[in-house]
């Protein structure tokens, strides 16, 4: 028998709709899993890719185990929203006492898969300090990490992964309307983390829309396209696109330069291949990073499972 919706329900609901802002999918990264699996074959890094993909599956198992995080009470979610802050900052935010835990889980899952210069690394984690990785933790959510060594390299794209987990089942925590309005920019109105590229939508988000996704927690945040997302700058703003032998490679994913702060975030289009995801066509076009820094644009997206020295 069909009820009516509370006068709360009713507003809740139009304040979703009427939203910038998206939660992940509780299956994002099972999503992202598949994405990864069908870019991996023949691709120059199809070995990483494929390891990729069995990362982003544990990290699905370990998101099904868990489920949505008790978010921050009411106070705290009014003082975010009111003062435009990120409820789930995760800049000077403690690791949750299971985070240890998580990463361990994930360890144990890869480590078969790994490659050749990842699995020693990845099965000698048992070994290795707990503070120094807590540290690195701590590191990658500031975005001032170090790494230069090789241990450290190998181990940042799990802990990275084990990062993830976390702040997205904190997100699937949250209401639409919890999350902050008024950001354009390149941070995270969840959680405060830069984004990992942006990406044109069709269907229940609007024909054509853009988001930008964030690197740690998933979520989209709203964004005007032909627009520099760490600047707002809107003048000059141009595209580059990776040509392969026989004409346009990987046609869904370009770089979007910006002349003022020289920064380059990529767009990846649903329009043009509605199977792309941020995170994974980001991870397979890094050839298009280096022509894009070869022309002297900055990278601005941060990827979780690419770390180098
Ligand atoms: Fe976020
Ligand atoms: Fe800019």
């Amino acid at each position: 028998m069909p009820t009516l919706l509370s006068p709360e329900e009713i507003a809740t609901q139009a304040g979703s709709e009427a939203s910038p802002n998206r939660l992940p999918s509780p299956r994002v990264f099972a999503g992202r899993a598949e994405r990864l699996r069908s870019l991996a074959p023949g691709h120059a890094m199809a070995d990483f890719l494929a390891f990729a993909a069995r990362l982003a599956e544990a990290q699905q198992t370990l998101l099904d185990r868990r489920g949505p995080t008790t978010p921050p009470d009411e106070a705290q979610l009014r003082r975010c929203r009111q003062h435009g802050m990120p409820p789930l900052d995760a800049h000077g935010a403690a690791l949750p006492a299971d985070w240890m835990a998580v990463l361990h889980d994930l360890a144990t899952t890869v480590v078969p898969h790994a490659p050749t210069g990842l699995k020693n690394a990845i099965a000698a984690l048992p070994d290795f300090p707990e503070e120094r990785l807590a540290a690195l933790a701590r590191a990658i959510l500031r975005g001032d990490e170090n790494l230069s060594n090789p241990v450290e390299l190998a181990l940042a794209p799990l802990i990275g992964a084990s990062l993830q987990v976390l702040w997205t089942a904190a997100a699937l925590g949250l209401a639409t309307t919890d999350i902050p309005t008024g950001f354009e920019g390149g941070q995270c109105p969840a959680c405060g983390a830069p984004p990992v590229a942006s990406i044109v939508r069709i269907g229940d988000a609007g024909h054509g829309v853009r988001y930008v996704t964030c690197s740690l927690c998933a979520c989209e945040w709203h964004v005007t396209r032909i627009k520099c997302v760490p600047c707002q700058n809107t003048r000059g703003i141009a595209y580059q696109a990776l040509e392969g032998a026989s004409g346009p490679a990987h046609r869904a994913v370009r770089a979007e330069t910006c002349p003022d702060c020289q920064a380059s975030l990529k767009i990846v289009s649903m329009e043009t291949d509605p199977a792309v995801d941020a995170f994974a066509d980001d991870l397979a076009t890094l050839s298009l990073d280096m022509l894009v820094d070869e022309a002297g644009f900055q990278r601005a997206g941060r990827n979780l499972f690419l770390f180098l020295p």
